[in-house]
């Protein structure tokens, strides 16, 4: 017998099958072999996976192979348009090799048992989520996160988030979201890291290592996908699934980024996006997906396609029909079919016809099953599916205390006037507003198996916290025109040392297909504000929504503005912690607040144009009815202490490549309570043989201060920290000056200056 074929006979023996039983196997699948011209022979085997995964896969029939390449989602929920019956039927045959949104230790069980003593080859499923912000605890939104500024922080969240997922036998999480965005019409920044290239790498990569853990095969580590690839967040004018156009130079250096990070940090899978790039759908797109993902980035995981993607092609107008989208697909170098059946039904036709090689289902089959192997599948299938450790795990104390701390950290101190915060805890407060009572909001878009019920509300944590009273009102719904409980509001708030308003988005409004063009606040919670103004009382408004919104009314009439985004299951304690002072507010925005929709897309880091902005000087760059400057700009965040910054230092002032410079700055916490700041620096190339943003995140230190203390924060720079993409398109420095800015928000700083030598 053929020893290449004796790891997989092996498996379906201690699977409990008998040996003649596998004889038969190998001869159909030898016979298959033949039939469609694989040669299972073609790649040398390199280690015991890859010896296991080659006698696999020549086993299989050509319909295993494409099975293997097919995801599903089962009927326990749906995360797009189309849900497709019969799916155990389809693992029973080997038609599918994969599915998404079933979970549990009891579900998915249920359907490996299917996989593994049912189906002919007994190969294992594998099973994915989108377990986006937590699984059961559910964290703050990813957009959240990424204003803490915490590193650490926001890796224990993917931390906590794969182990309660692969306790609730999953595998596969369809997370981390790393698209770069500066157009917050579009729903789905909630789900990023923000506006800043090197930021969200920072951030991709401590999400990846977090999901993915100690290591693929141990019981608490999801596979990461990286998605949408590539360019998902810069839709036109922002809405869901639009074009994508943008230069090679301005998506190299400014979207393609964090997808490399994520890669190098060892994500495992990577996702296709809707979207065209550059004319061709990311789906079909092989530049994208060969030439850049595969040998400049060096990437040896699996591509699975989005949602139905694949049939996609067909409305994007460059596929007559699935089929050929399906063609399309694989020789762009997708190697699983989200959901559109395509593979499933036409692959094989486009294999007879030769429009596709057995060698390129081969590539993508093994791909595959070899993370079904290094995610220990074929040992024990049922690994991921312990009820016990399923119960001990989701939502257990020590997870719920890291959502805590999390949530506090997220939150972003907008404006503190007469220092109306932290509150009293004896204060008389009236607390306000549609979000003021609410639980089922609080978990934000991708909520996975997150309960409304679980969550602690901004009323229930304002209790528990305060020793004083708490008034409620609701005063109006989200959204809608009904002001029948102003009077209500603005009774309770006379009545009060304090109102506290909590108003926002409903979770559906940010997240995927929830693009606006109005980014105020929805419904009559403007007016509702207004009317608690006008009561005299000190008005605090906490904002709950998952992008940034256009409000300068909202800001201008606040006594004190929290930016509490979606802070998942521990919402209402963390916010109490911050609104007490229990804790001292220290996130910084991830992404501009516009004062107005049309300033949009707006971004810290823009080219300083040929006429900059002069308000006095009619002939520059500017509006005629709004300054350039942001409501809020990138990286701002108040503290309920207060920070000083000395005037930074570079040494050597002038150096060359190889050299590092030190660039020094002291903080000193001016106010009378300890306190968190993030401290940031950026750098300004200002003679470049193309032109360059008047600013770029370099590095950030978060550093704690005690009352009184001053501390010398210091950063690194190297040559390599100042290459960007050269008019001939090569990537490297040029020499010339620099200025270097330092301080606590992208404009709120000093400069310096240094110069890189030849
Ligand atoms: C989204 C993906 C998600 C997938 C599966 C799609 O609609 O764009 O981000 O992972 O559905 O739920």
């Amino acid at each position: 017998m053929n020893t290449l074929f004796l790891p997989a006979l092996e498996h379906l023996q201690n699977r409990g099958r008998q040996i003649a039983a596998g004889i038969a196997v190998l001869c159909v699948g030898l016979l298959g072999a033949v039939y469609i011209g694989s040669s299972p022979t073609a790649v040398a085997p390199r280690d015991a996976a890859e010896r296991f995964v080659d006698s696999l896969l020549a086993l299989m029939t050509i319909e295993e192979k494409i099975g293997q390449m097919t995801l599903f989602t089962t009927d326990w929920e749906a995360t797009g348009p189309t849900i497709r019956a019969g799916y155990r039927e389809d693992i029973r045959q080997g038609r599918c090799g994969a599915l998404f949104n079933s979970h549990t230790a009891t579900f998915t069980r249920e359907l490996q048992r299917i996989a593994v003593e049912e189906s002919r080859l007994q190969i294992p499923l594998l099973f994915g989520y989108d377990v986006i912000h937590g699984y059961k605890t559910i964290f703050p939104i990813p957009l959240a996160e990424a204003a803490s500024w915490d590193l650490e922080a926001i890796e224990r969240s993917a931390r906590i988030a794969a182990t309660e997922a692969a306790a609730a036998g999953l595998h596969w999480t369809f997370a981390p979201m790393v698209d770069i965005s500066r157009d917050p019409r579009w729903g789905r920044v909630m789900e990023g890291a923000g506006e800043d290239t090197w930021w969200a790498c920072r951030v991709a990569e401590a999400r990846v290592h977090g999901f993915q853990g100690e290591g693929l095969g141990r019981p608490d580590a999801v596979v990461a996908c990286v998605k949408h690839y590539a360019a998902y967040g810069a839709p036109t004018a922002g809405r869901e699934y639009g074009t994508v156009d943008m230069s090679e130079r301005f998506f190299r250096e400014y979207y393609l980024p964090p997808y490399a990070a994520a890669v190098r940090a060892g994500a495992q899978t990577v996702m296709t996006a809707f979207n065209d790039y550059d004319g061709v759908p990311a789906t079909g797109n092989r530049y994208l997906l060969t030439d850049i993902l595969r040998k400049e980035l060096g990437f040896a995981g699996f591509v699975v396609t989005d949602y139905t993607a694949i049939n996609e092609m067909v409305p994007h107008g460059v596929a007559h029909d699935e089929q050929e989208a399906g063609e399309l697909a694989l020789n762009a170098g997708v190697d699983m079919d989200m959901q559109g059946a395509v593979f499933q039904r036409f692959l094989k036709k486009s294999l007879q016809e030769g429009k596709v090689s057995a060698a390129q289902i081969d590539t993508a089959v093994r791909r595959i099953l070899l993370l079904k192997y290094r995610l220990g599948l074929f040992d024990d299938p049922y690994k991921f599916c312990d009820p016990e450790r399923e119960k001990r795990l989701l939502l257990n104390a020590e997870h719920r205390a890291a959502a805590r701390d999390m949530a506090r950290k997220a939150v972003v101190l907008l404006k503190n006037d007469r220092n109306t915060l932290p509150l009293s805890r004896t204060a008389r407060i009236a607390l306000i507003g549609p979000l003021a009572d609410n639980k089922s909001e609080l978990l934000g878009s991708w909520s996975a198996a997150g309960n409304a019920a679980d969550c602690v509300s901004l009323l229930e944590g304002l209790r528990a916290a305060g020793r004083g009273t708490v008034m409620h009102a609701r005063g109006c719904d989200i959204e809608g025109t009904d002001r029948s409980g102003f009077a209500q509001a603005v009774a309770t708030a006379k009545k009060a040392d304090v109102v506290v308003v909590a108003v926002g988005e409903a979770a559906h409004m940010s997240g995927e297909a929830a693009s606006r063009t109005r980014l105020s606040l929805p419904g009559v919670q403007e007016e509702l504000i207004e009317a608690l103004v006008a009561t005299g009382k000190p008005v605090v408004v906490v904002l709950m929504n998952g992008r940034p919104l256009a409000i300068p009314k909202v800001v201008e009439r606040a006594t004190a503005l929290v930016e509490a985004w979606w802070l998942g299951t521990e919402a209402g304690n963390a916010l109490a912690d911050v609104l007490f002072g229990h804790y001292n507010p220290s996130g910084k925005l991830p992404m501009t607040f516009p004062r107005s929709e049309g300033q949009i897309p707006i971004f810290y880091n823009e080219k300083n144009t040929g006429r900059p902005y002069d308000a006095n000087s009619k002939w520059t760059s500017k509006y005629i009815d709004s300054p350039n400057s942001p409501l809020f700009p990138f990286g701002f965040g108040l503290s309920y202490t207060t920070f000083e910054y000395g005037i930074p230092t570079a040494s050597p002032t002038a150096f060359r490549p190889g050299d590092t410079v030190r660039i020094r700055v002291e903080v000193r916490n001016t106010g009378s309570r300890a306190g968190t700041e993030v401290v940031q620096l950026y750098v300004r190339d200002l003679v470049g043989s193309v032109t360059r943003p008047v600013r770029e995140l370099k590095g950030i230190q978060r550093i704690h201060l005690s009352a009184g203390e001053r501390r010398t924060v210091e950063f690194t720079l190297t040559e390599a920290d100042l290459r960007f993409y050269r008019r001939d398109m090569t990537w490297g420095s040029e020499p010339g000056e620099f200025d270097l800015f330092v301080g606590s928000s992208s404009t709120h700083g000093q400069t310096v200056r240094i110069t890189l030598l030849p």
